[in-house]
């Protein structure tokens, strides 16, 4: 293909060799090299007349980004699958696919929330400090002491993709699983991953654990308030791999301190990313790190492969594998 008949990407970071180079053999690309987002007028400058754009949950696409990227955009494929960033609703008026990369990440982030859940319980990150300070001068028995994982009671907050696989880590360590969702898994998927649904009130005030799954939309922004919060054990944990903006974090911060909750980790933040001088940041009881729940090898190479093959389906009007909004393929009546 001659460069000029080559439609022209913009691919928001570099992703694996492989998924780049693929991209490189098929269309005009620009990579951004920075390891660090484009700033917002780079973006808008860069997306300029392109016919795709592979972006990140840094790159806010919205209507002024689908008005200067032009009429020939045909797809926005995501490296991710939490789409809140992107306004899914402009892209189908405007004809545009939307891609996703669902199903490759779930385990990794359950493993990742677990991993939360297992530090902050049993405080590895103070223990870890405590030694790189030079304070460890004995044995004690009231040393660090923290909740135990086992046999306590874990409560799912979005029971779907990833929620189901966290059950599933749960029940590995005998707990006692309690989910909540608006829509039941059925009695089949509870029998299997041994999870029984209940009101959010419920399981708030019934969990040693609550593990947040789910999607950023209008409803679930600031779920976690200073009401809700208050609905959860003295005692209990909090942890957030979902989206930052579920927690009001002034609100956590608040319940953190005045011992409303006993800990909280978070992979995902308000805002993100966190400064080191954040509030939150201060507080031992608080595990903050940068939103790497689905940052393994692996994990990362399937979803540039899968963001590849949504971005070049879309340039050639194929469906997408993962495609947020089908209805663009609808027939217009
Ligand atoms: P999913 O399979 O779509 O599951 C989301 C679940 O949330 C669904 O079961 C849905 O069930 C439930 N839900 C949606 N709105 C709700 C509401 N208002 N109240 C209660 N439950 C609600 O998605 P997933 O693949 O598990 O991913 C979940 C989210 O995790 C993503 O959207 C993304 O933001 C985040 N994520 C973060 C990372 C990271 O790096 N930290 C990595 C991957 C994903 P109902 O419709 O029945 O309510």
């Amino acid at each position: 293909m001659s460069s000029e008949s080559r439609p022209r990407v913009f691919v928001a970071r570099r992703i694996s060799e492989a998924s780049l180079e693929r991209i490189g053999r098929q269309t005009d690309a620009d990579v951004w090299a920075d390891d660090l987002p484009p700033p917002r007028d780079e973006l808008l400058r860069h997306v300029d007349g392109v016919d795709g754009v592979l972006s990140m949950v840094t790159e806010r696409v919205d209507d002024e980004l689908l008005e200067r990227a032009g009429p020939r955009l045909k797809v926005v494929s995501n490296y991710g699958v939490g789409v809140d960033h992107i306004d899914v609703a402009a892209c189908t008026r405007r004809g545009i696919a939307v891609g996703n990369t669902p199903g490759v990440l779930t385990e990794t982030t359950a493993d990742f929330a677990f991993a939360l859940l297992l530090a902050a319980a049993r405080r590895v990150p103070e223990g870890h400090d405590f030694v790189r300070e030079d304070r460890w001068k004995a044995w004690s028995p009231t040393l660090l002491n923290g909740p135990d994982v086992h046999h306590a009671t874990l409560g799912i907050v979005g029971f779907g993709r990833i929620g189901r696989e966290v059950a599933k880590r749960g029940r590995g360590f005998d707990m006692r699983v309690v989910y909540y969702s608006r829509q039941s898994a059925g009695p089949e998927d509870e029998a299997r991953l041994g999870a029984r649904r209940v009101p959010l009130d419920e399981l708030l005030a019934a969990s040693d654990f609550v593990s947040l799954h789910v999607p950023l939309s209008p409803e679930t922004h600031h779920l976690m308030n200073r009401e809700t919060l208050g609905k959860m054990r003295r005692s209990a944990i909090l942890v957030n791999t979902s989206r930052g903006p579920v927690v009001d974090s002034d609100a956590l911060y608040e319940a953190l301190q005045t011992g409303v909750i006993a800990g909280a980790a978070l992979d995902v933040t308000e805002p993100e990313p966190m400064a080191g001088s954040h509030q939150l940041v201060s507080l031992p009881n608080c595990l903050i790190v940068p939103h790497i729940a689905s940052a393994s090898f692996g994990t990362r190479a399937k979803m540039a492969s899968i963001a590849t093959e949504n971005l070049l389906a879309g340039l050639a009007h194929a469906p997408l594998p993962a495609c947020v909004n089908p209805e663009v393929y609808a027939p217009h009546t």
